[in-house]
């Protein structure tokens, strides 16, 4: 699955409608300094909602609407190659923002978007996007560091922590089975204590009958 149209309306230094189709393979953009290449990149973590993690180079979410159209919204979509649509929504009120979710055009919840794109690997905190600095940070981190970062993208680290889980639940079984089995052994215990004591009433019974 891959972006495959990003659609940026009013949005930091896009003050027109600006379609962006994304084919497949690489898409590189160039453009001289200040032109608008990293508020490309802040439009997407904004209308994917990944934006917790990264900061989108803003004060607060309404400095990310455009200064100078005179318009209240800011409107991000995406396209997906599976059809899937997801769109954001910022407008400004008199003392705040209201923020509004799409998925497939339908009106939705953040945390469904969330829900939605961590199903097909993309989260928050994941390495879907890579950012300048991260670069340098990967190339400077432990061999120890890096290969955690390699395992979760490879969707490894995924099954390890399963399997931890796994492991943790069978643990907390071996615990409540060792401790069945002693009840076990104490009931059979009574069991024949009381099986012994009846058949011994029933020796005296049967003495006294002879
Ligand atoms: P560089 O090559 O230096 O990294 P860039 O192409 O990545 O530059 P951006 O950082 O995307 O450039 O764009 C910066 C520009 O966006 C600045 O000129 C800034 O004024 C403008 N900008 C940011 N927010 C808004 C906004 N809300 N309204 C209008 N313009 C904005
Ligand atoms: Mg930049």
């Amino acid at each position: 699955m891959h972006i495959t149209e990003l659609e940026i309306d009013n949005f930091k230094s896009f003050s027109k409608k600006t379609k962006i189709p994304f084919l497949e393979g690489f898409t590189v953009i160039s453009g001289p300094n200040g032109s608008g290449k990293s508020n490309i990149i802040d439009s997407i973590l904004f209308v994917l909602a990944l934006s917790t993690a990264r900061n989108l180079r803003a004060e607060k979410l309404t400095d990310l609407i455009n200064l100078n159209s005179g318009k209240n919204t800011a409107e991000v979509a995406l396209e997906f190659s599976d059809g899937t649509k997801i769109r954001r929504r910022i407008k400004r009120t008199g003392n705040g923002y209201y923020s509004y979710n799409y998925l497939n055009d339908r009106v939705c919840k953040q945390s469904d978007i969330v829900d939605h794109l961590s199903k097909h690997g993309i989260k928050p905190h994941g390495y879907n996007v890579v950012m300048q600095g991260d670069v340098t940070r990967i190339m400077e981190m432990s061999d120890f560091e890096r290969r955690k970062i390699i395992d979760e993208i490879a969707g490894v680290a995924e099954f390890d922590s399963k399997k931890e889980q796994a492991l943790r639940e069978l643990d907390i079984v071996r615990e409540r089975i060792e401790r069945e089995e002693l009840l076990l052994l104490e009931l059979q215990k009574r069991h024949m204590n009381s099986n012994a004591n009846g058949s011994m009433h029933l020796s005296t019974r049967n003495g006294r009958r002879n």
